[in-house]
């Protein structure tokens, strides 16, 4: 184990991406906070595999549009483990439709729950990060691509592109990088679900290497972001797509 004292905590870290995130830092060697916010079997079975595979996993939950919830899940984790050293704010939500046909609800629950929630928990993380820190945010490709329907959902992370810049300025002298990851089109539920197969198989074929991508190609980038070899890289977006755009 590299970082046998370090502390990661992953939001969302349930399932798809975050469970990918979660037993790659595992492997790493951090000390992993699974959080989610509904379904506990996924993280209890999540902390599973991690402990199986010999890693160090506990599940947390909280809604990370609930600020309070949010600072009582970092409270527990210094409780726990002393501090926390890195954030991966990965836990998101994807709700399509044109502007036109965007109802309020489908509005604030992106807003609270991409922008909001990201904002609490970098919050948090600017207060309480250890020295040495990394926090990895969760963009998207459809920033660049700005497909129809895609909106509300992308100027959340447009946001949080904006924040991830502003924050690595913010945390001059404490040598935290703030980085922010946009995956393209990933075989979890948030892509898969609800989406008819002809529109997945053109989606899937539409970066050069013609493949859809896996959880764990996004874990393979937020490795890189919070271990050694990625020390010098801060205030960047970077697209982990395949070279869809
Ligand atoms: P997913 O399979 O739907 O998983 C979402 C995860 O977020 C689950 O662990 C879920 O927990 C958690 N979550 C949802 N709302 C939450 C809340 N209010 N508080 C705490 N946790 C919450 O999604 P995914 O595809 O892995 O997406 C992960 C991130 O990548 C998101 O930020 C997404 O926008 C981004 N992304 C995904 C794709 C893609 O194609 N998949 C592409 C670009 C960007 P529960 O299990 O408790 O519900």
């Amino acid at each position: 184990m590299s970082n046998p004292s370090k502390v990661a905590l992953v939001t969302g870290g349930s399932r798809g991406i975050g469970a990918a995130v979660s037993e790659r830092l595992a492997r790493d060697g951090f000390t992993v906070i699974v959080n989610y916010a509904g379904n506990e079997d996924a993280a209890n079975e999540t902390v599973r595999r991690i402990e199986a595979a010999g890693g160090r996993a506990v599940a947390a939950r909280a809604d990370v549009s609930d600020a309070a919830a949010v600072r009582a899940m970092f409270n527990k984790a210094e409780e726990a483990f002393g501090g926390v050293d890195v954030l991966i704010n990965n836990a998101g939500i994807m709700k399509l439709a044109t502007m036109a046909d965007s109802d309020d609800a489908l509005i604030d629950s992106q807003i609270g729950i991409n922008l909001k929630g990201s904002i609490n928990t970098m919050r948090e993380a600017a207060n309480r990060l250890r020295d040495g820190g990394r926090i990895v945010n969760f963009s998207t490709s459809v920033v660049g691509t700005k497909f129809e329907t895609y909106g509300i959902y992308a100027a959340t992370k447009s946001a949080v592109e904006t924040l991830t810049a502003v924050l690595a300025k913010e945390l001059r002298g404490k040598s935290i990088t703030v980085n922010a990851v946009a995956p393209g089109p990933t075989g979890t539920d948030l892509f898969l679900k609800g989406k008819p197969a002809e529109r997945i198989e053109k989606l899937s074929k539409a970066n050069p290497l013609e493949r859809l991508g896996q959880p764990e190609d996004i874990a393979n980038a937020v490795s890189f972001l919070v271990g050694p070899d990625g020390g010098w890289i801060n205030g960047q977006t970077l697209r982990a797509n395949g070279g869809m755009v």
